[in-house]
């Protein structure tokens, strides 16, 4: 019984103090030994590299990197490189322990990183993010690889910097290796489909949860905050499925029909950035579109965006998280005492990774996969870790958050348990 789960107020905000909390609460849920929840509430490992580039001036400058390590029981480690100017130890840490439970709720055979930069991207020109980018990659050469740690792009990267980092391993390391980073350009072995993976997931939990609590998704609204990779892929197939999409937004605001919209017709961040409001009857605030009386709110733009001061105001039914951390611990706390459902974010948006892993088989083969077959593989992997979760949270009466994450600690624990400690 996890009973405590709407009533326990986890008050620290620090990432990295989050990610330890919801790990400690599992742990507490599922009596698990306190040997191996002390090795994984550190990571394995933290890479902290200096990284000299030449500006276009012809000038040096020198920014600081990482690769975090959390865990690889399962797996090689796997997670996003992000070129963010707040990037630091802590956040990059928390990141990488939430990719072990992402990974480890869809059970994919991999364990959790995270790395990146703190620079701005927007401050550097092509050419000085290739040269920055190839450097990086050297300095990590001897921590990454198809077998040992495998980047992605996350926040401020793309498939350009991915297709950089396995040109520059392959040409240090004196091979061909596609497997040390997914999410490359698909001309380079990346997977088709992995674009739209993490809205894909997050369309599938969503039905899926609409179905448990006996909604009819011909008859649900949905309010969607972000409308890029995750957002509109999302948007777009529930509307293929029936859903009504009253409401979108990105950064500069949003669009609103209660009659709905037709995401098809909206562009998506990808194809012409911030271009979202003028595309409804009406226009949104950010603000508004999280306040909306709909049956489905999807926040999938940014972290911290329900807080305790506006989680009062929520009035959706449901809430699925698109983008990583959305709903802030305390007021997850205040939605689960309005009986208000959370989907989370380790298990909604595992998508990506899935398909990351889907290409990376294709690496290792040399064989690509079709858009069907990644398809209807990712909706296998996404149906049998909601069936997991669910059944976690019927067992244990727990919140839908505590559910995914006992599902994906047992994993990685009882994963620890057989391997046990060497020497
Ligand atoms: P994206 O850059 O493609 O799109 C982000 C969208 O959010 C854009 O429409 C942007 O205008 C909007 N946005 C940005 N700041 C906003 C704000 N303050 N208020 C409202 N809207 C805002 O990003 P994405 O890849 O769709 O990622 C979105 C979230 O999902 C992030 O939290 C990311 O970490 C998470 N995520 C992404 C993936 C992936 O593979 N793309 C996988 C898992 C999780």
């Amino acid at each position: 019984m996890c009973a405590s789960s709407t009533s326990q107020e986890l008050s620290v905000q620090n990432p990295l103090e989050v990610a330890r909390a919801q790990l400690d609460r599992a742990s507490g849920l599922l009596d698990s030994d306190r040997a191996i929840v002390e090795r994984l509430r550190r990571p394995r490992a933290i890479h902290e590299v200096t990284v000299p580039f030449h500006r276009d001036s012809g000038e040096i400058e020198l920014v600081y990197g990482y690769r975090v390590q959390h865990d690889n029981v399962r797996g090689p480690f796997k997670g996003g490189m992000r070129f963010h100017p707040d990037l630091d130890r802590d956040e990059t840490t928390a990141l990488a322990m939430w990719m072990t439970w992402k990974c480890a709720v869809v059970d994919i055979p991999f364990g959790g990183a995270k790395g990146g930069v703190a620079v701005d991207p927007k401050t550097l020109s092509d050419a000085e993010r290739e040269r920055m980018t190839r450097r990086l990659t050297n300095e990590l050469r001897n921590v990454i690889g198809p077998t040992t740690d495998i980047p992605a792009p996350d926040m401020g990267t793309d498939a350009q910097v991915m297709a950089w980092m396995y040109d520059t391993y392959s040409v240090q390391e004196d091979l061909t290796g596609p497997g040390v980073v997914t999410g490359k350009p698909v001309q380079l072995g990346g997977s088709v489909a992995r674009e739209e993976a993490p809205g894909r997931s997050v369309a599938f939990v969503s039905r899926e949860l609409l179905s448990y609590y006996d909604y009819d998704i011909e008859e649900a609204t949905v309010a969607v905050q972000g409308f890029g990779s995750v957002g509109a892929s999302a948007a777009r197939i529930l509307s293929d499925w029936g859903a009504t999409v009253v409401a979108v937004s990105d950064v500069t605001g949003g669009a609103y029909d209660p009659d709905g919209l037709e995401p098809h017709g909206i562009p998506s961040h990808n194809q012409e950035p911030e271009a979202v409001a003028e595309h409804g009857s009406d226009t949104i605030s950010n603000d508004e579109l999280l306040e909306l009386d709909v049956t489905l709110l999807i926040p999938a733009a940014i972290g911290n965006v329900i807080t305790t001061d506006n989680a009062d105001a929520i009035t959706a039914d449901l809430v699925v998280e698109g983008a990583n951390g959305p709903v802030t611990p305390r007021a997850d706390t205040v939605l689960a005492e309005r009986d208000i459902p959370v989907l989370p974010d380790i298990l909604a948006n595992a998508g990506g990774v899935t398909v990351s892993y889907f290409e990376w088989l294709g690496d290792i083969n040399r064989r690509s996969w079709s858009r069907q077959r990644v398809n209807n593989e990712l909706e296998t992997v996404m149906s049998t870790a909601w069936a997991d979760v669910s059944d976690a949270f019927e067992a244990r009466e727990c919140s839908w958050r505590d559910a995914a994450y006992v599902v994906g600690l047992e994993r990685v624990s009882e994963a620890h348990a057989y391997r046990g400690l060497w020497p």
